[in-house]
């Protein structure tokens, strides 16, 4: 068994960004520019954001945090992004969801730039990725393509299971596997809450992606002898005995899987650094479009 080390493949990615970025100012040119809106104080989401504006940090992006109460009416939330996608210094905007319950996430997602949304959400960008059309791909699964690919996982002819269907894990990750590219060119099963024989389908399942958002839901029984599993999930659980008080579970029970597999992802450590290195990437080509 080996491990699809997250961090390792993310730092690989964030080095040569940091070149490249350094290149742009040797030339003269702009420098990325990622805002982030964060509205309230869910601990993760405050996690997620620091973690995001850090990685700005290390590579050389400029970044700029906006900070909103959880109360912001919604309004004022869309004219901040109108703002944003005005502003001709900014590269990449991002939403960090969730949102509080009274503001439409789909209206957001929908009020951002598609040139701007490095995210990856907005169904300008899901149209093409669907096409096959250059885009900006939701960071989670760019990020586990990215991932395969640093690894050198072959992934051509394989039946993967993404068990998972939400718009910006499961859904975009089925279609990626199945395009016609390297990685890609699986035989994707997408299973969600109604699929009848979970078990079965993941025994046949050469790559399981699981993103369901259920710590460890996958266990030993459902793998077979040499699989690769893909853990996108996260969840806090409290636990006292650590000073942040909570620890991180993935959705696969990884001690008694990691056994079976070729390869599999930690959590944390794989999946979750994935993504912000292609939140980078994302808004590096953002940035050369304009340059
Ligand atoms: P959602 O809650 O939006 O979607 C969960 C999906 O799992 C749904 O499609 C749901 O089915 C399906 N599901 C739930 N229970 C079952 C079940 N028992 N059997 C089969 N399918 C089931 O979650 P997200 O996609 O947003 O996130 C999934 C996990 O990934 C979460 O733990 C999240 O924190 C994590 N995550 C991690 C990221 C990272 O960077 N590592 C980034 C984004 C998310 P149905 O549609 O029928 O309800």
């Amino acid at each position: 068994m080996e491990i699809l080390d997250g961090k390792k493949a993310a730092q690989a990615i964030k080095d040569e960004l940091k070149m490249e970025v350094a290149q742009l100012a040797v030339e003269g040119k702009k420098i990325p520019h990622l805002a982030a809106i964060l509205v309230g104080n869910n601990g993760a989401s405050e996690t997620y954001v620091a973690a995001k504006v850090k990685a700005c940090d290390e590579v050389g992006f400029k970044s700029t945090l906006v900070r909103f109460e959880a109360d912001i009416p919604s309004v004022k939330l869309l004219e901040k992004v109108q703002e944003l996608n005005n502003d001709p210094d900014v590269d990449g905007i991002l939403v960090q969801l969730p949102l509080p319950k009274h503001i439409r996430e789909r209206d957001v997602i929908d009020a951002i730039d598609p040139d701007k949304d490095v995210d990856g959400f907005h169904p300008v960008n899901i149209g093409k990725m669907l096409q096959g059309l250059p885009s900006f791909v939701p960071a989670t699964p760019h990020g586990i393509m990215l991932l395969l690919e640093h690894f050198k996982v072959e992934t051509k002819g394989k039946h993967a299971v993404v068990v998972g269907r939400s718009n910006i894990v499961g859904r975009p990750m089925s279609i990626l596997l199945s395009s016609n590219s390297n990685p890609g060119n699986c035989t994707v099963t997408i299973c969600h809450s109604h699929t009848q024989n979970l078990k079965e389908l993941c025994l046949q399942a050469d790559i399981i992606v699981a993103a369901l958002g259920k710590p460890e839901f996958v266990t030993a029984d459902m793998v077979k002898e040499g699989a690769v599993v893909v853990d996108v999930g996260i969840t806090r659980l409290e636990d006292s005995t650590r000073k942040s008080g909570f620890k991180l579970k993935g959705d696969v029970q990884f001690d008694t899987v990691a056994p079976k597999c070729s390869w599999i992802t930690p959590v944390p450590g794989g999946v979750g650094p994935m993504t912000i290195a292609a939140l980078m990437k994302n808004t590096f080509v953002s940035c050369k479009m304009k340059n």
